[in-house]
């Protein structure tokens, strides 16, 4: 296979400012990025730095955002992979893939690893749903557990990664000097909604009636994603309708879209 073994950026242009709402889960991270700036300070006193956490939360609530966040404000190179890719991707080479991974990121350090979905790979060991084979998939769990073990506290490389199942784990991945640390990144509520709407709607040209009051009212249950979903959605209505700006009745159409596409999601999953 030609695919790349996993992505890698050196550049991250992701801040803490492009993350709305999520105070509780920035400051968790906010210690992420002081560790990866001063390793020193924290290791002077005989402290071990934390080698990684989990963000764990419903789909589309930012856990990728957050954790690029991290690599932006530290400024360090930001590798990832998701774990939905080996089951597609990569059969036979997992195991080597995360190596290869690990390498890498320690080769540039300091740095983050970020693993999406790792629920396809670190499913607890007998209880997999996986559509390969299970040795693979096991294979590949073990050589992370490996690598993290691996580490000593000078590395300075902190693995991220992102589930919204984290009950279907493997326990031994949850373990100390493992990702023995959990950051739930939830669903906003109606305020950190309308502070979503606000980092999305910066780049639009806008009606003068949107009201950010109005639209998070009008978004229950909506991600992150969703939201940014609604305001992309708005701008094209508005274009397709030969409009100067994006208007309330474009918020409105776009928002009716995405419910629309919500329950057609949700009918395929029961
Ligand atoms: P998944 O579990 O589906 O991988 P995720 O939790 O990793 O989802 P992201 O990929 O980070 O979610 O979010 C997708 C997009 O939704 C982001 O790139 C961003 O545009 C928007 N978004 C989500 N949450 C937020 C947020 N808290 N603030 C601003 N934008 C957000």
């Amino acid at each position: 296979s030609k695919a790349k073994l996993f992505d890698q950026n050196t550049d991250v242009k992701v801040s803490f400012k492009d993350v709305a709402g999520l105070e509780g889960a920035k400051e968790e991270v906010q210690e992420i990025v002081d560790f990866l700036k001063n390793p020193e300070k924290y290791t002077a006193l005989g402290g071990k730095i934390p080698k990684g956490a989990l963000l764990v939360g419903p789909p589309g609530t930012g856990k990728t955002l957050l954790a690029k966040a991290v690599a932006g404000e530290a400024k360090v190179p930001f590798f990832s992979l998701s774990g939905s890719d080996f089951v597609e991707m990569f059969v036979g080479v997992g195991a080597s893939r995360v190596r290869d991974l690990f390498k890498q990121a320690k080769e540039k350090s300091p740095s983050i690893i970020f693993i999406d979905e790792i629920d396809a790979i670190g499913r607890a060991r007998g209880k997999s749903n996986f559509s390969g084979s299970n040795d693979e998939r096991e294979n590949t769990l073990n050589q992370l557990l490996t690598e993290m073990d691996g580490f000593g506290t000078n590395t300075n490389v902190i693995v991220l990664a992102a589930t919204n199942r984290a009950d279907v784990l493997d326990k031994a991945l949850m373990r100390a000097g493992r990702f023995d640390r959990q950051i739930f990144v939830d669903l906003p509520d109606i305020r950190e909604r309308k502070e979503i709407f606000e980092v999305h709607l910066r780049p639009l040209k806008k009606a003068k009636n949107l009201d950010t009051d109005f639209l998070s009212k009008q978004t229950p249950g909506f991600s992150g994603a969703d939201i940014a979903n609604v305001c992309n959605e708005a701008a094209l209505i508005a274009a397709r309708n030969g409009k100067k700006a994006v208007d309330k009745q474009d918020f409105l159409d776009a928002v009716d879209r995405i419910i629309g596409g919500l329950e057609k999601k949700n009918k395929i999953i029961t």
